[in-house]
């Protein structure tokens, strides 16, 4: 099982230090995984306050190139050289509001993979796109760029579930993320509105290998809790 926030444009240093070493303390199962991905300015801080536990920290994207004429870029070296473990890359308010396309996002993943990074891939269909029973074939397109490797995750977020409050239900997610598995054998988590009371149903799918939480990673308790209810229903 596999817990990672992602705090989007949330909380500069001074906030991630508290937030990290409140999350050192908090009551957290030995058996998940537990990550969070703050923003560029924040890595640092976070890589130092959680120093000598096993929370990793994520960026929430990076570039395909080592180094250039790129402004506004980040490398996979450049997070390395400051102990960031891995990224998300492809995140659907990146796609949808930034211009990342598929083949941007399969750069970025095969270049953190090549440079020594984790990897969250973040795949999933608009509510338009599900409403017109589209839904498997935007997953095969998203994910038919994706290559298989073992540090490479995939989170399945259906847009329409991404800080709405609404989610998706257990056997929309388990469905899913069963065709995802089929198209490639990686974990995959289930990314839209999780919280602490929908984690231990959507978590309890046998497909779901965790979950990449937005709004309610943000609160260092409400956090704490989904990484609980998720050790609980695979004990
Ligand atoms: C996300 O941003 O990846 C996400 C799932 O957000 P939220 O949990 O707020 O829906």
């Amino acid at each position: 099982m596999l817990i990672a926030g992602n705090w989007k444009m949330f909380k500069g240093p001074r906030e991630t230090g508290e937030f990290c070493r409140a999350l050192r303390e908090a009551d957290l199962p030995e058996d998940v995984d537990v990550v969070v991905c703050p923003p560029y300015v924040s890595l640092a801080e976070a890589v130092q306050a959680l120093a000598g536990t096993e929370i990793g920290v994520f960026a929430q994207n990076c570039h395909w190139e080592r180094e250039g004429p790129y402004t506004g870029e980040i490398s996979p070296a450049l997070l390395l050289e400051i102990g960031v473990y891995g990224t998300i890359v492809g995140h659907s308010e990146r796609r949808q509001l930034f211009g990342e396309t598929d083949e941007t996002v399969a750069l970025r993943a095969r270049a953190a993979l090549e440079a020594g990074l984790h990897v969250i891939a973040c795949v999933g269909e608009t509510e338009a796109e599900r409403e017109a029973g589209r839904t498997d074939e935007v997953l095969r397109r998203q994910v038919s760029v994706l290559e298989e490797d073992e540090s490479l995750v995939v989170a399945y977020e259906p847009v329409w579930a991404i800080g709405t409050g609404k989610t998706a239900t257990a056997e929309m997610a388990q469905q899913a993320h069963e065709l995802v598995k089929s198209l490639l054998d990686v974990p995959v988590l289930y990314g839209g509105s999780v919280k602490p009371e929908n984690a231990a149903e959507l978590l309890g799918q046998p497909a779901v290998d965790g979950a990449l939480v937005g709004g309610a990673s943000l609160d260092v308790e409400s956090f704490a809790a989904i990484c609980r209810a998720s050790s609980l229903v695979r004990s």
